[in-house]
């Protein structure tokens, strides 16, 4: 076998078990790896309507065929689970070098399942594989646990959860090399509740074999040639980051504002990527996932006295999911509160793009005078940059108010009322990222149709258009763009593999895929590929529903019935109107094989090869 080395580890925290297991090469070649081999062990391991924060859940940390070989742009992995935050499934990706470092383990997949009786950390290394007491390493924030953990060896690579995990906030993410993480829907949660606080791993040196190693390099000389081309040519993201992202967003009327309430930030000239450079001196560097010839991260080398040397990493320079979260839609035009919040979350241990969200409902909420009576005190205003920074500490402690927002936007909202779930901003129980919907056209099908609720890295139309149009004339893109996000997310190639020139395609994904491993990757293959891990994504989340899975798929009443009050696309919702979603939707299931209430038909599941997995189930 190449690519693959077909095997994986499971850890019973429950039994103190740990075995390995061969992964069935059927599975290999229909799932491919990453997101997709995660999700057919969770539909098939993960009953229905269990507690996520129970010891039936189980986290799958999984690489795909490309890490540990010489090809570029793949120093990543995927975590799915079940979420704590939607009760649905979620799939995450992260950078840096986990990924890489788990297949030089040996392993395709790590499964984590149970409930350990104390707190402990996984180690993985060529000695040993064990469990560990953490009780000394409980409470601490995850750059502490990764110091620590990599003193003796420090290639040793580390995730693990934070305060925020040990105190079940519902939104904890997994943090990795200081400033990588597992962000959304709460896996971080899900180590917490299993008293895990970290998992180390250190390969050997093996390297992952490919059929012929002529054809791999020629493809590593390729992808860094298409990278090169892009940087000459200008592209921004390999100069900035993401950040360079923030006038763009309000040029195009996309930027949060004030909770979702408007798209167009009057102090986004502050936040820029220069300013946010000159901010900190300029004292910034490159820091990389392995194998990256992109290159999108920045550090900072400067010292804060918000972040003590003994006790932390790296502080990273902040992205525009949190320029948009932190800055646009809590109204604060700082740079150095959003360095330091990002920090914050990075340490604690929280998904900045919810932690944005729902302290952006509790804005609004004060704003407009919605707060019960008992809670009023408790409020805050939009730009309050000191109410936020302890705002955030009584969401870790999980005290006063800061115990209702460690639940999440909608549990939050719940508990105020219809009121407040009118102005509560998120899909499915997952806070909207920073893009408004009502910015662009068809956005917000791709955020109905993600099985992980509203993300923004679920495939987008391909599109620049604001909704002026119907959204079925985008529909065939966002297909495609779904499926190649789908594809990217099993190999595992990063995201970013859009800023090289020309751009990664479906067709990149048969020929990488072809390379490392051996198999004939047709079209058709790939494709089949992408739809069965689209519609079994799907199918978890059905088996969860009490009605039909149609009244699940939709967006919050704001982007349906309030125009954008102001700016350059003032005036739009994320629909001309209802029957424009009604009938995208509908088509959208039509071309994904499901009847028009969202449920896959007999037919769809016996060209997919489901058919079998379902009724095991
Ligand atoms: S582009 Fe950025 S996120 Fe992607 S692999 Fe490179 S450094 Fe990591």
């Amino acid at each position: 076998m190449f690519g693959w080395t077909g095997k994986l580890l499971r850890v019973d925290l429950s039994t103190e078990k740990i075995s390995e297991e061969v992964i069935p090469e059927e599975i290999l070649h229909q799932f491919i790896g990453g997101k997709g081999i995660g999700t057919y062990y969770l539909f098939k391991e993960v009953p229905p309507r269990i507690d996520p924060l129970g010891p039936l859940n189980r986290f799958y940390l999984v690489t795909g065929p490309l890490q540990g070989t010489k090809i570029p742009i793949t120093g990543r992995c995927a975590a799915v689970s079940k979420s704590p935050l939607t009760q649905l499934y979620i799939d995450s990706q992260i950078g840096g070098h986990l990924g890489p470092e788990l297949k030089r383990a040996g392993y395709d997949m790590l499964i984590i399942q149970g409930k350990a009786g104390k707190p402990v950390w996984i180690n993985i290394s060529p000695d040993e594989r064990a469990i560990n007491d953490a009780t000394q390493l409980w409470g601490k924030t995850t750059h502490e646990t990764e110091l620590a953990l990599r003193k003796a060896e420090p290639k040793t690579r580390v995730i693990s959860t934070g305060p925020a995990g040990e105190k079940l906030v519902r939104f904890a993410c997994l943090t990795h090399n200081f400033f990588r993480n597992f962000g959304r829907g709460g896996l971080g949660t899900v180590f917490g509740s299993k008293q895990l606080k970290a998992v180390a791993i250190r390969g050997d040196k093996r390297q992952i074999s490919t059929p012929d190693s002529r054809k791999e390099l020629e493809l590593v000389k390729q992808l860094s040639h298409r990278a090169k081309k892009a940087k000459e040519r200008g592209h921004s993201l390999h100069f900035h980051g993401t950040s360079w992202l923030v006038p763009y967003a309000n040029e195009t009327g996309q930027f949060p504002t004030h909770n979702f309430q408007t798209t167009y930030f009057e102090g986004h000239e502050k936040i820029s990527a220069e300013q946010l450079e000159a901010s900190v001196d300029n004292q910034t560097r490159r820091t990389p996932c392995e194998l990256c010839v992109i290159s999108c991260a920045w550090t900072i080398k400067k010292e804060f006295p918000w972040a003590p040397t003994e006790k932390t990493g790296e502080i990273a320079m902040p992205e525009y999911e949190s320029l948009g979260m932190i800055g646009g839609n809590l109204g604060i035009d700082d740079p150095q509160t959003i360095i330091q919040v990002n920090h914050f979350c990075n340490t604690i241990g929280l998904d900045v793009i919810s932690t944005g969200n729902v302290i952006g409902l509790l804005m609004e909420v004060t704003q407009r005078g919605l707060l019960p009576k008992d809670l009023q005190p408790l409020g805050i205003q939009f730009g309050d940059k000191e109410g936020l920074v302890n705002l955030l500490h009584k969401i870790v402690a999980r005290e006063g108010i800061g115990d209702i927002l460690a639940n999440g936007t909608r549990m939050f909202a719940e508990q105020l009322g219809p009121e407040v779930e009118a102005i509560a901003i998120h899909g499915k129980g997952l806070e909207v990222p920073a893009w408004d919907p009502r910015g662009k056209r068809g956005l917000g099908l791709s955020y109905v149709t993600a099985a992980a609720g509203a993300s923004h890295l679920r495939g987008w139309p391909r599109t620049t258009k604001p909704p002026n149009d119907k959204a079925i004339t985008v529909l065939n893109s966002l297909i495609e763009e779904q499926n190649l996000k789908i594809l990217k997310d099993s190999l595992v190639i990063c995201h970013f593999t859009h800023s090289i020139s020309p751009k990664f395609s479906i067709k990149d994904c048969m020929m990488v895929l072809e390379t490392v491993t051996g198999i004939s990757a047709s079209m058709e293959l790939v494709t089949q590929a992408a739809e069965r891990i689209w519609l079994l994504a799907r199918l978890f989340n059905i088996r969860e529903y009490d009605n039909p899975p149609r009244e699940y798929d939709i967006l919050p009443p704001r982007f349906m019935q309030e125009p954008i009050p102001d700016g350059p696309t003032k005036g739009y919702t994320a629909f001309i109107n209802q029957q424009d979603f009604n009938e995208s939707l509908t088509e959208l299931y039509k071309r994904r094989g499901c009847d028009p209430d969202g449920r896959p038909t007999q037919e769809v599941l016996k060209k997919l090869r489901l058919t079998a997995l379902l009724k095991e189930n």
